[in-house]
């Protein structure tokens, strides 16, 4: 999406209803009508795509949302729909109309409601041992909720956090504040070992939102213990493994091998 649509003006936009989940501002068409695109940003799960003129679009897709260019045409769930230079179509698709499309000042991005109460970005160098001790201190959640918790740290996802711990052989449900100074270590650098691996698998950042689906980029992804229940996982080799288990947690499904997380 990035390069296509970099530096590229927009010619006219057609803002086909007055909101989503929330109304559009007001101005949406007259300020994307005649604005050069000049640069995209992934926060959590929003993507804010800056425009020439000091104002960034904060898109949110929500369940159902993509962003789909060039594409075939679906009149009935294009909410959205640019026209740029160049003849490239750019459409806001939403069945479920749970998504939403904001404006925001370039410069004042981080300070906007939805993104203003954000924790750090996972692959971010202040996601360290250190910081995820000190957001666990004296907490007594189970660090599996916790870890889900976009306040703590934005955006990661269900999938992440249940291979995550399985690396670090943190049980879902041990409480934060039970967690050992070497195993925040371990678990930090698990974190961004697993999204780097679910990246170079093909799930990678802004290209996730613009797939036909609308998942991300997880299916050609071999996850150790997620969806594997009654498996062996891939770690216990001295023992043989006593499976998989699921659990619910925080209404998601927690994958975990009892032997390897403690
Ligand atoms: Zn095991």
């Amino acid at each position: 999406m990035e390069s296509a649509l970099l530096g590229r003006q927009i010619t006219r936009a057609f803002i086909r209803r007055p909101d989503l989940r929330t109304p559009f501002p007001p101005d949406l068409g007259q300020v994307l009508t005649g604005a050069r695109i000049v640069g995209f940003r992934r926060r959590a799960k929003y993507i804010l795509m800056r425009l020439d003129r000091g104002q960034s679009v904060l898109w949110h897709l929500g369940m159902s949302g993509r962003i789909v260019i060039n594409g075939p045409r679906d009149q009935k769930h294009e909410h959205v729909l640019l026209e740029c230079e160049g003849g490239l179509h750019v459409a806001f698709v939403d069945p479920r109309r749970f998504g939403s499309i904001d404006l925001v000042a370039t410069e004042a991005e981080d300070q906007h409601r939805l993104l203003a109460h954000l924790g750090p970005e996972p692959l971010s160098d202040v996601l360290t041992g250190a910081f995820l001790l000190a957001a666990f201190a004296g907490k007594r959640t189970a660090i599996k909720l916790a870890l889900l918790d976009q306040t703590l740290i934005a955006g990661l996802g269900n999938i992440y956090v249940c291979e995550a711990l399985f690396r670090a052989g943190i049980h879902p449900l041990r409480p934060c504040n039970a967690v050992r100074k070497r195993e925040a270590g371990v678990l930090a650098a698990a974190i961004k070992e697993t999204l780097n691996e679910a990246i170079a698998a093909g799930g990678s950042s802004l290209r996730d939102y613009v797939q036909a689906s609308g998942e991300l980029g997880y299916f050609q992804h071999q996850w150790r213990v997620y969806g594997k229940e009654g498996e062996p996982c891939p770690d216990c080799t001295g023992a043989p493994c006593t499976g998989v288990q699921r659990i619910a947690q925080g209404g998601r499904s927690s994958f975990f091998c009892p032997q390897k997380q403690k």
